[in-house]
């Protein structure tokens, strides 16, 4: 079991027995957390907003460290992503918890009824590596907003903030309330033979049906954030300038490491030539202004390690061999672990590059003749985690909007709809199973308990009490 073991309080050695002691500890302490309040619950999630704010430098470094991570996309996409989750809980945490009011249906007049919010109990996260902070801390602050223990699993491919989640853990919580247990997937094995009370996965689809499988034999309720490939769509009515600086970014953040970057694009056949010269420009003034080359630029990641990158590699020179183009970039240094951004044309369908979820900077374009074709095209594939539309045309926004089931969709623009707290996130199908972020995560880490008050010797069901006589019968 290779592990890496940071030596802090909160960090177990991950062997079964140590895992299950662990386990017995938050379960203990999972019931005094059920009767905590809200100042209290407040408290915490503060105390982790505090330990960010004091350790920006440290997280930075972290990502650094692991790949590369240019420090403004860790302070918008990991720092300031995780404090907007937990400033958004805090705030609204005391309206989360409220009973929640039903109305009464005319045959129970007379009861009152409620959902009321209750804590699961002890809960896992298990985080990937390509936003190893905020997708690891950001499902812990709705685990804790919704008053529940918590084992967070760090991925293992990125050790640098795997270590720095451990210390976090360590400085700001009880391990008998939150703890890191770190390693590879035969110590996630080794969690996910306990019965937890939710398990709340980011990963790959692949490991995410292991993890329902784990999940099975406790009975225990999941959410499944997975991957896939998410198309944009591009019509002929788009504005091509607008389109390509928001295609490239989402394409190019984390070098091209985001579940829901564009995976292709579906360009109008029409405007195809004019939207690949447009991406041309951006690539080169978000990336190469000095006529340096894209290595040289200290706002390109890199790709996390050379498994991936050998992954990577392949895609690329398979579309190659079975016809595709490359119509920009195309440059790859194993060394440096880096990918150019490269725009590919002509790979055939049934291609990798076009079969399997790309997760870097390789972009194919395909084309169409008509909206009906590009939802075929789509629609032919596992459901999407994100699609996206570029188009000023309202008619063909809604065809889109109508015709393809994805987790989520944004028009005119990439990526963004994520930071919306008050918006679900999460797939469809094989892009996953249930919804994160804010409220919703609050509910996801929650049991509805459902509760009905009759009044004391009062029933409208006296009527169908037994014995069934001609009576009961005639109603
Ligand atoms: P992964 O599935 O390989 O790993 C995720 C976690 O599972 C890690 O902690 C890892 O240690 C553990 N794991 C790996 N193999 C395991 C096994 N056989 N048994 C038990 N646990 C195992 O995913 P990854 O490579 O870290 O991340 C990339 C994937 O995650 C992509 O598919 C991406 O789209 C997806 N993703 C989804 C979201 C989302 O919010 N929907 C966000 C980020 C990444």
């Amino acid at each position: 079991m290779p592990v890496s073991v940071a030596p802090a309080r909160a960090t177990i050695a991950p062997d079964a027995a140590a895992l299950q002691r662990l386990f017995s500890l938050q379960k203990g302490r999972s019931e005094a957390l059920r009767r905590e309040s809200a100042a209290e619950r407040i408290r915490r999630l503060q105390r982790l907003h505090d330990w960010i704010t004091q350790h920006r430098d440290d997280i930075r470094a972290a990502l650094y460290s692991d790949f590369r991570k240019p420090a403004t996309e860790t302070d918008v996409t990991e720092i300031y992503a995780t404090q907007a989750e937990i400033r958004h809980a805090i705030k609204h945490l005391r309206q989360w918890m409220r009973p929640r009011r039903v109305g009464t249906p005319l045959a129970l007049l007379g009861t009152n009824s409620w959902v009321q919010y209750e804590p699961k109990g002890v809960c896992l996260v298990m985080a990937p590596w390509n936003y190893p902070f905020y997708l690891a801390i950001g499902p812990l602050v709705s685990a804790l907003a919704a008053g529940n223990c918590c084992i967070v699993k760090p991925s293992e491919i990125t050790p640098g903030v795997a270590a720095l989640i451990a210390r976090l853990v360590t400085e700001v919580f009880d391990p008998a309330e939150v703890s890191v247990v770190e390693g590879d997937k035969d110590v996630a094995t080794a969690l996910l033979q306990l019965p937890f009370d939710h398990i709340f996965f980011t990963g790959s689809p692949q490991v995410g049906k292991i993890v329902m499988r784990a999940a099975a034999e406790h009975l225990a309720s999941v959410t499944l954030e997975l991957g896939g490939k998410s198309p944009a769509v591009i019509d002929d009515t788009a504005d091509l300038r607008d389109a390509a600086e928001k295609l490239v970014w989402g394409k190019c953040i984390n070098a091209g490491q985001t579940c829901v970057a564009p995976d292709y694009l579906l360009v109008h056949e029409r405007v195809k030539d004019q939207l690949i010269e447009e991406i041309r420009q951006v690539l080169n003034r978000f990336y190469d202004a000095q006529g340096r080359g894209v290595a040289q630029s200290d706002s390109f990641a890199r790709i996390v390690n050379g498994n991936h990158f050998r992954r990577l590699a392949r895609l690329l020179e398979d579309a190659q061999q079975r016809g595709a183009t490359i119509a920009v970039g195309g440059s790859v240094d194993h060394a440096q672990c880096f990918i150019e951004p490269t725009v590919l044309l002509n790979a055939p369908s049934d291609s990798a590059v076009m079969q399997e979820e790309i997760f870097g900077p390789l972009l194919p374009v395909q084309t169409f003749g008509n909206l009906m074709e590009a939802v075929d095209f789509i629609n032919a594939r596992p459901h999407p985690l994100a699609m996206y539309v570029f188009t000023r045309n309202a008619e063909n926004q809604r065809y889109l909007l109508g015709h393809v089931p994805a987790g989520g969709a944004c028009v005119n623009d990439t990526i963004v709809h994520l930071g919306h707290p008050e918006l679900p996130f999460g797939g469809f199908g094989n892009s996953g199973i249930g919804r994160a972020h804010g409220h919703y995560g609050f509910v996801a880490f929650s049991n509805e308990k459902a509760v009905l008050q009759q009044r004391v010797g009062k029933t409208g069901i006296k009527m169908f009490y037994p014995p069934y006589t001609e009576r009961v019968h005639k109603m």
